[in-house]
């Protein structure tokens, strides 16, 4: 029996370098050797977005396109919409008991978030609202509610699991359960630079290169990139370490890694070509994802058959292990 994963990622945009080295890739990995979940978490998403339901809609297809064109096969993963379960939401309810809201702000992921919204808001946190602060625990449920034993994270999200983890001790203590505890899988951790040498990037930051690029994009992309502001002539040498042209060269061109940074160094390459160079690299690394996306956007009925049968699935678990929940707190009347 393989071991059952359960991640999840919010449909707020597509899917950049960021989340592909991060996260996405590593799914792509463990597919073969787990029975994986992967949650598309549209409710998670609205406790954000929830006055801008539009942007998480039309994302939900977005980012679907942009996760089977990595090579996630549907045959091997079961990919299902959150909200199309409501098992999740009834768990949330019944798990928000076991948690004190002195522990959600406690949680460092979710410290570090306020922290953010406040730095943003600038009201002392007044916007930030009780479904935002109460998401690790509909994290339990996404976990829960699937059985799922381990969890795919960076160490950012260690503190997430184990409040999972501390809810679900508490269920089995209090209504003599057995439920198990998540571990998370932890991979190295690759957190991916700006396009302008920020140290995460992202949507917001305007600083991504995303898997949907075309040619062009790309091109202007990589042309505007931050390199060593020290090298003002082409032939002057500089340091491929400051220089975010090399960072992504690491990425996707590592065979000549080599010959760039000797170069670099030497003053014996120009920063221009080197931006073509990495230019064609990275076309060469994204066509095939391109070449995958088109087929499935021209044949959109097999995604929405992909969203069915993933989502029957995760829903038919999911009604099982609710039942048992149930039994369990003694709500199961009638049945
Ligand atoms: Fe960066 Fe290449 Fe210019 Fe060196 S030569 S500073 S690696 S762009």
């Amino acid at each position: 029996m393989k071991k059952r994963v359960l991640t999840g990622i919010r449909p707020t945009g597509n899917l950049h370098l960021g989340h592909y080295f991060g996260t996405v890739q590593n799914w792509v990995n463990l597919q073969d050797e787990y029975d994986m979940y992967i949650e598309i978490a549209d409710v998670q998403a609205l406790t954000d977005n929830f006055d801008n339901p539009e942007k998480i809609r039309k994302n939900v297809n977005e980012l679907t396109l942009d996760l089977l064109s990595v090579g996630l096969e549907p045959s091997k993963v079961t990919i299902f919409i959150q909200s199309m379960i409501p098992e999740i939401a009834e768990l949330t309810i019944y798990y928000s008991n076991l948690v004190t809201m002195a522990r959600l702000y406690r949680n460092p992921t979710v410290k570090t978030e306020i922290a953010q919204k406040k730095a943003i808001f600038g009201n002392n946190g007044e916007s930030v609202t009780y479904g935002f602060v109460g998401y690790p625990v509909s994290q339990a449920a996404d976990i829960t509610c699937f059985k799922g034993e381990c969890i795919p994270v960076g160490d950012d999200q260690l503190p997430l699991i184990e409040q999972t983890r501390e809810i679900v001790r508490k269920f089995n203590s209090i209504y003599n359960f057995n439920m198990t505890e998540p571990n998370a899988l932890t991979g190295k951790n690759s957190r991916i630079k700006g396009l302008d040498g920020n140290e995460k990037m992202g949507k917001s930051l305007g600083n991504a290169i995303y898997l949907v690029d075309d040619e062009n994009t790309i091109n202007k992309k990589i042309m505007s990139a931050l390199t060593d502001t020290k090298k003002i002539k082409a032939n002057d040498p500089a340091n491929p370490e400051v220089c975010m042209v090399y960072y992504y060269h690491k990425l996707v061109n590592k065979d000549n890694l080599g010959t760039v940074c000797k170069e670099c160094k030497s003053g014996s390459r120009g920063c221009v070509n080197c931006k073509k160079e990495l230019i064609n690299k990275m076309n060469e690394f994204l066509n095939p994802f391109r070449e995958k996306r088109k087929y499935y956007e021209n044949n959109m009925n097999e995604v929405y058959k992909i969203f069915q049968s993933g989502t029957n699935k995760a829903k038919n678990e999911a009604s099982e292990n609710i039942k048992e929940i149930k039994h369990a707190m003694k709500i199961d009347y009638y049945e």
